[in-house]
């Protein structure tokens, strides 16, 4: 008879992994699959993650590169103002080495760690989900419960009857070797990052990831972001190598099923302030695989009784997710006028003190709020959003 796992776990990026570390120390028998040969390769990612998420998860240190100290806003105008928040917000990761630290953990708590297996194929019978690579896959994986984790773009949770991310946007990014890196670099304007913002992060001395995040248009927008005259200058590398990856923008309308819950960035559980997604990924597959350990104990993995996950992590995130969004389709609506004013109020020490008080990395709902009930910040967006 083939081995029955309590649980398969596909994608081995930080949601799946950590997903499958607590699975198996809750004593459930854990599949851990990944495509690649070994965890964190090939991902498009700037790896900040922040302090608070390292805190309250426990992760690991030794994949820091660089901490986020201070940024500098680049307005369309030239303008620039440097926001010092007097101690780290962020670490800057190796995903490389992130990633294969925390599939080594969840190893080492009992899981499998099985690389090179692409899941193609997911059905889900009344008694487990069998998985395949192809239709004529002659060694089947079958599991009492499966963690669709494989970050956007693969389809496994349609073939459960689930939907996928209706919005993206692209993230283009590229490492080049650069000079004059001090701050974390933030560009906002139309011509640069038409609706969002670009970025420049130093990873070590001389080396930095440079990037945006675009609706549309990914590497027109970063073919000219390498030619803005705070940037060009200081680049070395002759041509960057782009990687452009989609990235959803609001979460999958229902994350569970029968014997199938979806994590991570493939539920859309990414902040739609900046679409980082590695904290409110691992934040929601902690949840996932608390569902699945009380499943496992009344050894019932039915959509009912798999529905506390959708519950917990909506009512963890999901206010924060639609506040985020309303703040982004604002933004976009703005002139780079306005984005100026915008980058002006910032320098005003109320407006500093303010931010200071309420500004969280991975939480910006009071922020927010507060912000678009000042009437500095209402003058300078009338006609954007009311
Ligand atoms: C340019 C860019 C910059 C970003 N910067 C940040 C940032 O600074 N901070 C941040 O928090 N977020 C950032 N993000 C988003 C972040 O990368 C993702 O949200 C995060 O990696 C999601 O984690 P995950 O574990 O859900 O999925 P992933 O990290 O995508 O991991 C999924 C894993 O599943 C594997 N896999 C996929 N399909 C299959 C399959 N069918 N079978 C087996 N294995 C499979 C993949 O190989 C991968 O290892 C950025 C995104 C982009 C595009």
């Amino acid at each position: 008879m083939k081995e029955l796992y309590d649980i398969a776990v596909i994608g081995a990026g930080p949601s799946g992994s950590l997903c499958s570390m607590l699975t198996a120390r809750a004593g459930l028998s854990t599949l851990l699959l990944e495509e690649h040969e070994a965890p964190g390769q090939f991902i498009n990612c700037t790896g900040i993650i922040g302090a608070e998420a390292f805190r309250r998860l426990e992760l690991p240190t030794e994949p820091i590169l660089s901490s986020l100290q201070t940024i500098t806003f680049y307005a369309p105008s030239g303008k620039s103002f440097r926001y010092d928040p007097g101690q780290p917000l962020a670490h800057v990761v190796s995903r490389l080495q992130f990633d294969q630290t925390l599939a080594g953990w969840a190893q080492e708590a009992g899981a499998t760690l099985r690389t090179g297996y692409h899941a193609r194929l997911l059905r889900v019978d009344s008694d487990a989900v069998e998985l395949r690579q192809r239709e004529d896959d002659p060694d089947p994986i079958r599991a009492r419960a499966v963690v669709i984790a494989t970050g956007f773009g693969s389809n496994l949770a349609q073939q459960a009857g689930l939907a996928g991310p209706r919005e993206i946007v692209y993230g283009a990014q590229a490492e080049v070797e650069m000079d004059n890196l001090r701050d974390v670099e933030i560009y906002l304007g139309r011509a640069v990052a038409p609706e969002a913002f670009a970025w420049v992060v130093p990873l070590q001395p001389g080396i930095a990831r440079v990037g945006l995040v675009a609706a549309k248009e990914a590497p027109v927008h970063f073919r000219k972001l390498l030619l803005h005259p705070s940037i060009a200058p200081r680049i070395r590398t002759a041509q960057p190598k782009m990687l452009l990856s989609p990235v959803p923008t609001e979460p999958i309308e229902r994350s569970y099923t029968d014997r199938v819950l979806v994590v991570g960035e493939a539920a859309g559980q990414v902040k739609t302030t900046t679409q980082g997604g590695i904290y409110y990924g691992m934040l929601c597959a902690a949840m996932a695989a608390e569902t699945l350990r009380e499943a496992a104990q009344s050894d019932n993995f039915s959509a009912e009784a798999l529905a506390p996950y959708e519950q917990a992590w909506t009512s963890a995130i999901s206010q924060e997710l639609k506040m985020g969004l309303s703040l982004r389709q604002l933004f976009a609506r703005l002139s780079d006028n306005q984005i100026d004013a915008l980058v002006e109020l910032g320098t005003r020490d109320d407006i500093i003190s303010l931010v200071k008080r309420l500004a969280q990395f991975d939480w910006h709902r009071d922020l927010i709020q507060t912000s678009l009930n000042l009437p500095a910040l209402q003058e300078v967006v009338r006609g954007g959003l009311w």
